[in-house]
């Protein structure tokens, strides 16, 4: 039997219902592998229990034949998704060993269709990074190497637990949140399949909140069709969050392998960045003559706001934190500190509870709404993110489909390489994603190639709001000229 982990989610489907193997042994072939793998530091919290009990409910159910679309399917759930019963920390200290009483929206959906729960994965703190490394349980580190090194790289972040997870044959999928990049960020650095839905598709209730109107939740794997597979599971309209979109979930992976014949490709002439490495200039082009040679048609078009997206989401994304941040004061949950009054408690508790990405942030978030720069900095950004959405708008009223992008400036860098002097260095890693939140529109991050080094490169595809399926197409389009790519196992 081959070794089950490296399966993909379909595979598994199909061995499971053919009774190849059961749930059982597919949850502890994936407990064994995480065990072995703890120098990745990928999870925070194994629930080795919980995924055993889960995976013989899953065998009762497929012996019946009531086994749903994801029945026995071992996934990671990033740390920032609240567990019933379980921690749930957002890999912040100040959330100590908070244990919901409640399940999010997205992960019950999970249950609901019958996925496994092997455990809780890192990501940044609060989900504020693109390297993970500002986790409270440490950095992950990417199972990616440069060829002939053995520097430990970073997995990308926020969701770096997630992707580095898949990419290691630690789950067979992982839910994971974008706010400005950190689904599909990370997917690129780790030759995985991430895709951030459309604003409003996916229920945030229950995920703790960074910005929340740029936050959403989403799928890494290691196949676009796996990816299809659990969106499909994901998304949905939930009364329980006002921003979620009441609009039937399409079966995502009826769109793999459908024709991209005549779709209209934009390639936006601003995302052609002065100095851009040539391997990701190579990368952009190899991935356009795939998608015309599957069909479609490639359009130049323009952007001309993307210059101004990343300084207005360090604006507009720093303000919504600060002011969900607000809520961890040492009152209701997680870390306290005494202190001789309230104010001295919360102060303490806020001081010794976030880190200094996190604190970075809310001084910011704070400045940019304090009376008197309210006008200069957060309307401003506002504005600009107006504009930002119009740009995709008038493209997509041109005919465009979808826009073909890189996903990332360059590879996976070494932990405690990039931000150390300037944090905007760390910033500049989100240039090509951020537009995307910006716009609430989808975008799908697909393995593309390889960097000189031999480490993983990835391209981008936007597409129109609540057209994922259009972006599955295309994806799998680059995915099959591009091949599989699987981390050299090295711990
Ligand atoms: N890297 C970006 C940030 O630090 C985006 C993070 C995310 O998408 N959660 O804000």
């Amino acid at each position: 039997m081959t070794d089950l982990t490296s399966l993909t989610i379909a595979e598994a489907r199909e061995g499971l219902a053919s009774k190849s193997f059961t749930a059982a042994e597919l949850t502890d072939a994936h407990l064994a592998a995480i065990e072995a793998a703890r120098v990745l530091n990928a999870y925070v919290l194994e629930t080795p229990d919980r995924a055993r009990e889960m995976a013989r409910a899953a065998d009762a159910k497929i012996a019946k034949g009531e086994g749903g679309p994801l029945a026995g399917i071992p996934l990671g759930i990033k740390d920032l998704f609240a567990t019933r019963d379980i921690r749930t920390t957002a890999c912040s200290k100040i959330l100590g060993n908070f244990i919901p009483p409640y399940e999010s929206t997205v992960t019950s959906q999970l249950w609901r269709d019958g996925a496994v729960l092997l455990g809780k994965l890192n990501n940044d703190e609060f989900a504020m990074g693109s390297s993970n490394e500002t986790s409270c349980f440490g950095p992950v580190t990417n199972p990616w190497r440069r060829e002939g090194s053995n520097t430990t790289l970073v997995p990308g972040g926020s969701s770096g637990g997630s992707a580095s997870a898949v990419a290691a044959l630690l789950c067979m999928g992982a839910t994971a949140t974008d706010t400005g990049g950190s689904i599909r960020q990370p997917a690129a650095f780790t030759a995985t399949v991430g895709i951030k839905p459309t604003y409003g598709r996916c229920s945030r209730w229950g995920i703790v909140a960074f910005a929340s109107s740029l936050d959403q939740a989403g799928p890494i794997a290691r196949t676009t069709r796996d990816a299809a597979i659990l969106m499909r599971s994901m998304a949905g309209h939930d009364p329980k969050d006002t921003t979620s979109v009441d609009i039937a979930v399409p079966d995502y992976e009826a769109a793999i392998g459908k024709s991209v014949k005549g779709m209209k490709i934009g390639i936006p002439k601003e995302y052609r960045l002065d100095g851009m490495p040539a391997e990701i200039e190579k990368l952009w082009s190899e991935g356009a003559q795939w998608l015309k040679a599957a069909g479609a048609e490639l359009v130049e078009v323009s952007l001309p706001h993307t210059k101004y997206a990343l300084p207005a989401y360090y604006i507009v994304a720093p303000a919504e934190a600060s002011s969900n941040l607000a809520r961890y004061d040492g009152v209701r949950y997680g870390l306290r500190e005494p202190a001789k009054n309230i104010i001295e408690m919360y102060e303490d508790t806020r001081a010794d509870g976030f880190g200094d990405e996190v604190r970075r942030r809310v001084l910011i978030g704070t400045y940019v709404l304090s009376a008197g720069y309210y006008d200069a900095y957060y309307l401003r950004a506002q504005k600009v993110r107006t504009l930002i959405k119009k740009d995709f708008e008038d493209c997509f009223a041109k005919g465009v489909n979808a826009i073909l992008t890189p996903a990332t400036p360059s590879a996976a860098f070494g932990i405690g390489e990039k931000g150390g002097a300037d944090p905007v260095e760390m910033y500049l890693n989100d240039i090509f994603t951020v537009t995307v939140n910006m716009a609430g529109l989808p975008g799908i991050a697909v393995p593309a190639g390889k960097d000189t080094q031999g480490l993983p490169l990835g391209l981008q595809l936007i597409g129109r709001p609540f057209d994922e399926e259009t972006l599955f197409s295309l994806g799998e389009v680059i995915e099959r000229a591009a091949g599989r790519f699987t981390a050299p196992r090295w711990w």
